[in-house]
């Protein structure tokens, strides 16, 4: 039975009128599992109208009653961890405990959003001249939107919705139409948290929903996630049209590996952060860069072996390291890097196409990859692939490797391992990426921090969550207030003498 997905507009379940839908593949067996309807414009406009109407009464609301809604959510996403990573899992690919540990990191947003009275407190300068005193506070932007990518259903809608509404924002959710299942029931629950009908609403759709979104006037400001060709047009139409954009796209991520590193750690490290979640993540490491001949053969040497030895297979199966890619075009497109890779002269050290799992033949699996000798000009060291592919490049030292890191157009994450605090504390200051690591291969920041890259990984001034969070959901007010002497003096119970 394929079941029909929803939307979620005005705090009911609500069938697709489009006439369009699209399938949702489970990518272990290469069959449909269900179908998301793909939402007209005026479906969309809907969702936007009951947002509208929900948002006097929601952004009025004390901003402690708002967070008591987020602790209610925060119980039910505990309660319901299992299940929701069990449907990321079946329409995206990755393991079940990998995919329980996106759903964690949601949750982390949902406790800093429950924050909110706190995040919301405004400033305040007393006397800044005679009887007068200025004050800022921040109120919210409106009806906002969030358009989000298929790599983390759970986790990148969670950066966007539980900030905006806690700043008493009304929302309206577009989902990756490839894996909507587990957003869908997420958005339930908040609603059956408490949530007023029409604070958040979710419309499941493609680019005429993005298109409706990004021109409708009454929606105020946009959250993007996704990729850096959409993220750019979704940036530049939006802002066309007048409306605050944030729009977290693209990376390519690369890890410094200094002579002195501790080999052991760094290869774990690069095998998780290479191949974990099979490459599909925007802080994904898909370039190693070795400082030194010696450095890159031992590491190439070691890693070798362990991507030969990756256990690739179902999420259903425990003993996975690895599921396999979203979608047979995601494998198609893999596949034709890796070959340009071979054409352009790297080295394919391991080769992961031509995999077959018995019983999943027609499952979307690829094994690990690892090319050594990739040279800049190369498209494997230019474009994200974001499949299971992780290049080594070789630096003669320190300097070129930062080069390397600081030349690339993009500039989400990147990492540098080594024991030397010298060269770690230079790469911080000088890297121009917007995250960086120091032995530590994926350095999400949590929550109470922001999450955003530099350069063509982000369009706009602001990242996600945290205090940037709170700032792109709000707008600034300031007021510079006198008030004449004279009240307090009180009642007069006599004439004055001489009046
Ligand atoms: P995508 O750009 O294909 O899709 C993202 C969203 O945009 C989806 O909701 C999709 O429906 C919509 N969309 C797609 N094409 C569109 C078009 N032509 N016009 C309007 N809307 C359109 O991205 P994806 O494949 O779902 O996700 C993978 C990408 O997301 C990778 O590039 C990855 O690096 C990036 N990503 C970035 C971050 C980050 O924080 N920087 C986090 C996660 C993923």
């Amino acid at each position: 039975m394929i079941k029909t997905l929803t939307h979620f507009i005005d705090g009911a379940m609500v069938d697709g009128a489009g006439g369009r839908f699209a399938d949702v593949f489970n990518p272990a067996t290469g069959e449909v599992c269900a179908r998301a309807p793909l939402a007209s414009g005026d479906e969309v406009r809907g969702a936007i109208a009951s947002a509208a109407a929900a948002l006097p009464a929601w952004s009025a609301l004390a901003p402690a009653k708002r967070a008591q809604v987020m602790f209610a959510f925060r119980d039910l996403l505990r309660a319901h961890q299992d299940d929701i990573a069990e449907l990321i899992s079946a329409e995206h690919g990755k393991t079940v405990d990998d995919a329980r540990g996106e759903v964690v990191r949601g949750i982390e947003v949902v406790e800093f959003a429950c924050g909110v009275p706190h995040l919301l407190k405004g400033e305040f300068s007393e006397g800044v001249a005679g009887n007068v005193d200025t004050f800022s506070v921040r109120q919210p932007v409106g009806v906002v939107a969030g358009i989000t990518p298929f790599n983390f259903p759970a986790m990148v809608p969670m950066w966007m919705f539980p900030v905006a509404l806690a700043c008493g924002n009304t929302f309206v959710l577009k989902p990756s139409e490839r894996d909507p299942s587990a957003t869908l029931k997420i958005v339930e629950l908040l609603n059956a948290a408490g949530l007023p009908k029409g604070v958040l609403n979710l419309v499941n759709g493609d680019k005429e929903a993005v298109d409706t979104i990004l021109r409708d006037p009454g929606v105020k400001a946009v959250s993007f996630v996704g990729s850096t060709a959409v993220g750019e047009y979704i940036y530049s139409e939006g802002c066309a049209h007048g409306k605050r954009v944030q729009a977290l796209c693209g990376a390519k991520n690369h890890l410094v590996v200094m002579p002195d590193a501790d080999m052991d750690q760094t290869v774990d490290a690069l095998m998780g952060a290479g191949y974990g979640s099979a490459g599909e993540r925007c802080m994904a490491i898909s370039i190693a860069v070795a400082v030194g001949e010696e450095t890159a053969d031992t590491l190439v040497g070691r890693l070798a072996d362990r991507v030969r030895a990756l256990k690739v297979g179902p999420a259903s199966d425990p003993e996975t390291q690895m599921g396999p890619v979203v979608t047979a075009q995601a494998k198609a497109r893999i596949e034709d890097y890796i070959q340009s890779g071979v054409d352009a002269g790297a080295e394919l050290v391991v080769d992961g196409r031509g995999l077959s799992l018995q019983g999943y033949e027609n499952g979307y699996f690829l094994g690990g990859t690892l090319f050594d000798r990739v040279t800049e000009d190369m498209k494997i060291y230019r474009e994200e692939i974001f499949g299971p592919v992780l290049g080594v490049v070789r630096a003669q030292n320190y300097e070129q490797a930062l080069h390397l890191v600081n030349e690339h157009e993009y500039g989400n994450g990147t990492a540098i391992f080594t024991r030397d605090g010298d060269a770690a504390r230079d790469f911080v200051n000088r890297v121009q990426v917007g995250m960086v690591g120091v032995n530590v291969p994926i350095p999400v920041p949590v929550a109470y921090h922001s999450f955003g890259g530099w350069k063509r990984s982000l369009f706009g001034d602001h990242h996600m969550h945290g205090m940037e969070g709170v700032r792109f959901y709000t707008k600034l007010k300031t007021t510079t207030a006198r008030w004449p002497s004279g009240i307090k003096d009180g009642a007069q119970f006599s004439f004055k003498s001489g009046a």
